[in-house]
C-alpha cells in the first residue's frame, strides 16, 4: 500500500480486524518511510457466484460492480454515499444468496435494489425504477410518485 502522505510503498500491518459482519477486513497501517499511520479496507470478492438471465433469455455472470455503477448514476448529485450504496448491494447480494440456485432474473435483482433504494433517495429511486423497471410496472413508479406529492416533497425531479 502507497502511504497517503509521504507516497512511499513500504508499509507495515499493524492491526487486522473485520467489520460488517466479517465482509469486510480493516487494516491500520504504518508508513515505514515517514510513519505515517493509516487505515484501508479489504472487501470479500467474487462472493455471489450466479448467472443473470436478461429479459432475452441470454445469461451474463454477476458483477456487483456493474450493479453499483447504475446506483451510481442514478444518484448522481444526490446525498447518498458510496458507503450506502456498498451496504445497499451487500443486502443484495445476501438476499440472493439466501435464495440459493444458479441463476436469477435480472428483473429480480432490480426490484430487490429498486426496494432498498425507495429508503435511501426517492429522486434516485425514481431515476433508477423508470430505466430498470417493465412498462407493466411503471404503476408502481406512478404509485410512488403520487406519494412523494402527499407526503409535501413536491414533484421529484427525474
Ligand atoms: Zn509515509
Amino acid at each position: 500500500m502507497r502511504c497517503p502522505l509521504c507516497q512511499a510503498d513500504n508499509d507495515k500491518v499493524l492491526d487486522s480486524r473485520d467489520a460488517e459482519g466479517g465482509r469486510l477486513i480493516r487494516r491500520r497501517r504504518e508508513c515505514q518511510a515517514c510513519f505515517h499511520r493509516f487505515t484501508t479496507f479489504e472487501r470479500i470478492e467474487a462472493r455471489v457466484n450466479l448467472s443473470v438471465v436478461k429479459k432475452d433469455g441470454s445469461r451474463v455472470p454477476y458483477e456487483r460492480e456493474k450493479i453499483l455503477k447504475g446506483l451510481r448514476i442514478a444518484c448522481y448529485k444526490r446525498q447518498v454515499s458510496e458507503v450506502q450504496l456498498e451496504k445497499l448491494v451487500d443486502e443484495v447480494e445476501e438476499e440472493l444468496l439466501k435464495r440459493g440456485g444458479k441463476e436469477v432474473p435480472s428483473a429480480d435483482i432490480g426490484l430487490m435494489m429498486i426496494d432498498r433504494l425507495k429508503l435511501l433517495d426517492h429522486v434516485a429511486f425514481l431515476r433508477f425504477a423508470s430505466v430498470y423497471l417493465n412498462p407493466d410496472r411503471v404503476d408502481v413508479l406512478l404509485e410512488e410518485l403520487h406519494r412523494a406529492r402527499w407526503n409535501g416533497m413536491g414533484a421529484p425531479a427525474i
